[in-house]
């Protein structure tokens, strides 16, 4: 009987749950662990845009192109998780008009669909808009749930195998006299107590963690925990995912989520991505910013306050700036580590194709040549992922 190569993947967020569901499709014997349940690092606190690009497309190219790409191929695969409200991105202040040329420059550069949309249409569609808006693009971004897009990829590697185990927490990454990773350390915080696992492949999906875990095995990735804060409102205010026109900046999109409207986000950086207060200055900004958008907003009550920490890989000293792409780092070929890879960066857009590429890298690795199939495939219901939990 032929063995199955091993994966071990360290977290259960989009990222780890998107490469746990496409190594299984490539016959890897796969096994995820996570500190807490899926999706509980950033992955369950993200803002839930089905990016286009639209946001990128003047300054992160790289970024807006990979979002608009995988808009496409997530709408396919991951319907149940998504609204198909679309976005529009709206010019309020004069300086906003004033990127209109460099807005749809960017957008038809990274073909990205954008069309322009006068005041009368846009608050037709949308009343509460402020009716001093001067025009927007309209693109084609949606709403996704967080915990189902986590869950649907989940359930669709566990439905093929792979074995989930929530509540284990990564404590030490043993590194063999071969440079191999031999050996991970995990405490199931269940039982409290320590568990070895081996793999022939052990990949580190720790998100804002990432920098963390590679300390463990003596080896370092320059990935910066960015955080940004969320403020949801009692009432759903628009349909569609409502967005400045400018550059990324603080407070600028307003997302409908099933009855609320979330707005966000700040982006700064952060040594410690496990304790992030939440500050009131931010919330404070961010209803300000919500109330420019949409004036009625102010009258609606605050439901929660939230933050949590992009894993952005440091390019330079701004974060705000830092590109949105995504990489992955083979730690054999960088710093002579066998057997171990990082996959980090990027958006949940995107965890897809950051699986898809991971994927590739490892079975280059271990001279396997088998194609990747998760553009192609629905994803499986989110709600397998419990219903098999609970045969078990
Ligand atoms: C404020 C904010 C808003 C965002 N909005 C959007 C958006 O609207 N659209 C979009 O496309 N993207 C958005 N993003 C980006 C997106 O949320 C992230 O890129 C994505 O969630 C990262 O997923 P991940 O799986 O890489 O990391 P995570 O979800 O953080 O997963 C890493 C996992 O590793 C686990 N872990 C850590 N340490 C250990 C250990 N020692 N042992 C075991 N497990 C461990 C953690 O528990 C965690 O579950 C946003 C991000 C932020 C911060």
């Amino acid at each position: 009987m032929k063995i199955k190569p091993t994966a071990l993947i360290i977290g259960a967020g989009f990222t780890g749950c998107a490469l746990a569901y496409d190594l299984t499709l490539r016959g890897f014997s796969v096994t995820v662990v996570d500190r807490g349940e899926i999706c509980s690092g950033t992955s369950g606190r993200t803002h839930g845009v089905l990016h286009s690009g639209a946001r990128y497309c003047v300054n992160d190219p790289e970024a807006a192109r990979e979002c608009i790409d995988e808009n496409i191929i997530l709408r396919k695969i991951a319907r149940q998780c998504i609204e198909f409200n679309r976005g529009i991105y709206l010019a309020i202040l004069e300086e906003e008009l004033a990127y209109k040329e460099d807005f749809k420059a960017g957008a038809e550069k990274c073909h990205v669909p954008a069309r322009w949309m006068d005041p009368e249409e846009i608050l037709s569609l949308e009343p509460k808009i402020n009716p001093k808006v001067l025009g927007g693009f309209e693109v084609p971004e949606g709403s996704f749930d967080p915990l189902r897009l986590g869950l649907a990829f989940a359930a669709s590697a566990r439905n093929r195998g792979a074995v989930f185990l929530p509540y284990h927490q990564v404590e030490a990454v043993r590194v063999g006299g071969s440079g191999q990773v031999d050996q991970v350390t995990v405490l199931n915080r269940h039982s409290n107590q320590p568990v070895q696992l081996q793999a022939d492949i052990t990949i580190n999906a720790a998100g804002a963690w990432a920098g963390k875990i590679c300390s463990l095995a003596g080896v370092s990735v320059p990935v910066v925990p960015s955080p940004g804060v969320m403020v949801a409102f009692e009432k759903r205010m628009s349909d569609l995912v409502l967005s400045r026109l400018s550059l990324p900046g603080d407070g600028d999109i307003i997302i409908p989520q099933r009855r609320m409207s979330v707005i966000g986000t700040t982006s700064f950086e952060v040594q410690d991505a496990d304790y992030i207060p939440v500050d009131p200055d931010q919330v404070d900004a961010m209803v300000k910013r919500a109330v420019e958008i949409m004036p009625a907003i102010k009258n609606v009550n605050i439901r929660a306050s939230y933050m949590s920490a992009r894993p952005l890989i440091q390019t330079g000293s701004d974060v705000r700036s830092l590109s949105r792409t995504f990489k992955c780092y083979d730690h054999e070929a960088d710093q002579g580590l066998r057997g171990f890879v990082t996959i980090t960066g990027g958006k949940a857009t995107t965890c897809r194709v950051m699986a898809e590429k991971t994927a590739d890298l490892i079975c280059q690795k271990m001279s396997m040549t088998v194609p990747c199939q998760t553009g192609e495939m629905e994803l499986d219901s989110y709600r397998t992922f419990y219903h098999q939990q609970a045969a078990q």
